[in-house]
């Protein structure tokens, strides 16, 4: 018999990656969403599109046994969307509500294992003010001081997930998930985040262009391919590590840096205006020590292979978008 497997957010960017790899394995999988994917990129045997904070919208995903459960639904997007605080409420209520629909209902159902994907977002401001020395071990998140109330949730889930494995013995798997990028993400709009907009805004750019950065470009960030995220996922799922574990690449640089890496795949001479805006903290990057010794893994390929496939996509889909306006 196949496994079964539900993915929470199979609408989404890496719910719809995680989806093809498990399809790929041979899994039978049921996606769901409150949409459809964008970009059409969904093997799942079955699709629902439906809202994971009714609770009967929830039970009824159960009508046959499910093995596992990725739960990667969330109320989310880039900074622009989470670090401005109109969006606060939204966030905070959306996600806590799904996150304790999916974890209650998955009890309920006897689901063997449920992966919850947490965020980098739930380590303390404190450690994270020094661009090239900002601390991200899984055991410097408390005393707890997330900059965001998105990393609040995150953090509140973590302990609920824990929760139920320690009073009812469920086998939760806990990724911490810094910063995935690639192709099939969302890349306008608003709710994009780093490397999406700086691909799209150089896509958009004529060759000794400029682009506009918020901040002084001088904030760190590293970057994971979306499918080191998903291969990671799958060895956490397969081993007997519950996490929390940082799911994430350690190749920092600061955001200029980026856009010149950017710039050079490209081709294009670009230069960059920096403006005010959301930035979120100073530095952050993946610690890999933990996810090294537990589960043997690191991304296997640099940052600027991933981006080539990235600015790739992207740049077909600016394409497609001004024939659509054409
Ligand atoms: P995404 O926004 O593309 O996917 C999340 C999906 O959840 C969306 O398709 C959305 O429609 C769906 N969703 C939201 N509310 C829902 C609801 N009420 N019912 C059903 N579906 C609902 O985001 P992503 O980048 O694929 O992220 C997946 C998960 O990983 C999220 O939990 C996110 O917080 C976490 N994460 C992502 C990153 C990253 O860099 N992409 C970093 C840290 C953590």
């Amino acid at each position: 018999m196949n496994k079964t497997a539900i993915v929470c957010g199979a609408g989404g960017f890496i719910g719809g990656h995680l989806v093809n790899q498990l399809k790929s394995e041979g899994y039978w999988v049921r996606g769901v969403d409150i949409k459809a994917h964008e970009y059409g990129n969904n093997n799942a045997d079955d699709f629902v599109v439906g809202d994971l904070r009714d609770f009967e919208v929830c039970k009824a995903l159960f009508d046959r046994p499910i093995d596992e459960v990725y739960q990667l639904a969330a109320d989310m997007g880039g900074a622009g969307y989470l670090f401005t605080g109109d969006n606060d409420a939204a966030v905070m209520h959306n996600s806590a509500l799904l996150n304790l629909n999916m974890l209650e209902i998955s009890r309920l159902n006897n689901v063997k294992k449920i992966f919850y994907s947490s965020s980098a977002c739930v380590y303390p401001e404190y450690n994270q003010m020094d661009a090239d020395n900002p601390k991200c071990a899984e055991n410097t998140v408390y005393p707890a001081e997330p900059d965001s109330e998105y990393g609040w949730e995150k953090l509140f889930s973590e302990r609920l997930y824990l929760t139920y494995h320690k009073n009812y013995s469920m086998e939760v798997r806990i990724g911490r998930f810094h910063n995935i990028f690639g192709p099939q993400g969302t890349w306008d709009g608003g709710k994009e985040k780093v490397p999406a907009a700086v691909c799209r805004k150089v896509a958009q750019a004529v060759d000794g262009g400029e682009i506009e950065v918020w901040g002084d470009g001088k904030q760190t960030r590293s970057f994971l391919f979306v499918h080191e995220c998903v291969e990671a996922v799958r060895r956490l799922m397969k081993s007997d590590f519950l996490g929390p574990v940082n799911i994430g690449s350690e190749e920092m640089l600061p955001i200029n840096d980026l856009v010149h890496m950017v710039a050079k795949i490209a081709n294009k001479d670009i230069k960059i205006k920096h403006i005010p805006g959301p930035l979120g903290v100073r530095g952050r990057n993946s610690d890999n020590t933990l996810i090294r010794e537990k589960l043997d893994w690191a991304p296997s390929q640099p940052l600027h292979e991933g981006l080539e496939k990235t600015y790739q996509w992207i740049t077909e889909q600016v394409a497609k978008a001004n024939e659509v306006v054409i």
